[in-house]
């Protein structure tokens, strides 16, 4: 098959192009190296298989694909909140153009969603048929509420012109590849960790999170992708739960860090627990996570290793 990643240099988005290059496709990997860096995907210039577009999704574009996975969107609070009118028009513009894409070329897109569509829940673990709990005007809405909308769109161009839809609710995913400067809480605290510097819990660390190794996460976008007459949305999460302070302890002590652990203040409308509920993707999909966090982590922690060192 023909297919188009969007966000392809990035974190996630570069998994999925070495992955689907594997499986034989034609892959097209479209980005604006916002976040992403050619770095992630260098090892696949010289595929005959593989392109890249240097391409700002908020602008149109016409491919003739057969699958469009759409993850262009800055993911870390501190990159979606520098520019937030143009996360909001990456969300929404961005959106409208894969789908109006998928529509004239008949393609089937996937929408990378997020767990954040669920805010600042009140309802544990969360499940699909969870409206969510977000602030509309906070500091964090560019994306929770993008994000939202994109999900509109979605089901929009399904109900109205019968767009072939998926849409996949991602939990806190970490993993390889993400940048040293990303400034999610994994990539944090082991660069932190394995500098011997101050670990920044931000406010008390008993805020919890449920964290997904990226190679689970991708078995389940491959099975979603393919799987006929279910298009979500589906969480794609690890159930296993831990505080903010759990996983600060785990690092410092799978680094051997010399690392004291600081406080900082809590960013604005930080949610205070997110667990998925993955009853739906198991049943629909056969899929739950098989890594541990401590294994992930085992994972990781090589990576920004050497990151570290070529700096
Ligand atoms: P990332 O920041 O590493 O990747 C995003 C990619 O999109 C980058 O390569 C960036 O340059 C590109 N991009 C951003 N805006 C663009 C635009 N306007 N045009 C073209 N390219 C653009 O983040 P990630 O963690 O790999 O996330 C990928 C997707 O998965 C995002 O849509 C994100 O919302 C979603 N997601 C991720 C997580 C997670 O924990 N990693 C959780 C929930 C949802
Ligand atoms: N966090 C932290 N220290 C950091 C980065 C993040 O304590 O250096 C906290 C953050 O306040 C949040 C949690 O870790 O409670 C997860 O943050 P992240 O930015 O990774 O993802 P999100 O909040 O979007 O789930």
């Amino acid at each position: 098959m023909r297919v188009l990643v969007t966000g392809g240099a990035g974190f996630i988005g570069s998994h999925l192009c070495d992955r689907l290059i594997e499986q034989g496709h034609d892959v097209i990997a479209i980005d604006n190296f916002f976040t992403g860096s050619k770095e992630n995907i260098r090892h696949l210039m010289d595929h005959w298989n593989f392109e890249l577009i240097r391409h700002d999704i908020t602008e149109p574009i016409m491919l003739e694909v057969d699958r469009i996975y759409h993850f262009a969107c800055p993911a870390s609070p501190v990159h979606y909140q520098y520019n937030p009118v143009k996360t909001i028009k990456t969300n929404v513009m961005g959106t409208i153009n894969m789908l109006g894409m998928a529509k004239r070329v008949r393609a089937r897109v996937m929408l990378a969603s997020t767990s954040e569509v669920y805010g600042d829940p009140k309802v544990h673990p969360q499940k699909e048929d969870y409206w969510g709990h977000v602030n509309p005007i906070g500091v964090r809405s560019c994306y929770d509420e993008g994000k939202r909308v994109a999900e509109t769109l979605m089901m929009d161009y399904h109900r109205q012109s019968g767009v072939d839809i998926k849409v996949i609710r991602i939990f806190n995913t970490y993993g390889p590849r993400m940048a040293l400067n990303d400034g999610r809480v994994v990539s944090n605290f082991i660069i932190q960790a394995l500098q011997n510097k101050p670990i920044t819990i931000y406010g008390d660390g008993s805020q919890t999170r449920s964290f997904q190794y990226v190679d689970d996460l991708l078995d389940g976008i491959f099975a979603m992708m393919e799987k006929e007459d279910f298009i979500g949305p589906v969480n794609l999460g690890n159930p296993d739960e831990f505080t903010i302070k759990a996983l600060a302890e785990a690092i410092i002590d799978l680094t051997g860090s010399r690392s004291e652990i600081i406080h900082k203040e809590l960013p604005k409308d930080d949610p205070t627990q997110r667990q998925p509920d993955i009853y739906l993707a198991r049943e629909q999909l056969n899929w739950y996570p098989s890594i541990k966090l401590t294994e992930g982590l085992k994972k990781t922690i090589p990576y920004f290793e050497q990151k570290l060192k070529n700096l």
